[in-house]
């Protein structure tokens, strides 16, 4: 089985690429759907405890299915969330979509 770090490593890049590509202008089935990913997400994620801070940040702070600048945004802050109790440096949310979307430009 992938241990915790490979699993969240691969999530979360997952993640970040799925919101990079949602649309900018959504429809409002798309909205409904991303919405309910995250949702379907947060519970079947598996690691038990990760999936339970998941889904109470969720219920707090729902993600933005507007645009996928609100969405990648909203991926970027609660990845930071994580980071944080984790001890690991917080990442520059300006640099996400040069990161998951467009490519480092060096
Ligand atoms: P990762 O945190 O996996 O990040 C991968 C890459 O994403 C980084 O190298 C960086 O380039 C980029 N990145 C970093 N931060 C951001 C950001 N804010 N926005 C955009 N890109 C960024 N582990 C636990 O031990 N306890 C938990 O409770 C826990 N909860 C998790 C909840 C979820 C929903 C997920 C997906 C994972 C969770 N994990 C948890 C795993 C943990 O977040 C890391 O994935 C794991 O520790 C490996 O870390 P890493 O240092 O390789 O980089």
């Amino acid at each position: 089985p992938l241990d915790k770090e490979e699993l969240g490593r691969s999530a979360w890049g997952l993640l970040h690429t799925i919101a990079a590509k949602y649309p900018d202008k959504p429809t409002r089935s798309e909205q409904r759907d991303m919405s309910a990913f995250f949702h379907l997400f947060s519970k079947f994620y598996p690691c038990d405890y990760c999936a339970e801070d998941f889904q109470r940040h969720i219920q707090v702070d729902p993600p933005p299915t507007s645009c996928y600048e609100e969405l990648s945004q909203w991926l970027c802050r609660a990845h930071n969330k994580v980071n944080v109790k984790l001890g690991k440096p917080e990442f520059d949310c300006s640099k996400v979509d040069e990161r998951w979307r467009d490519g480092w430009k060096d």
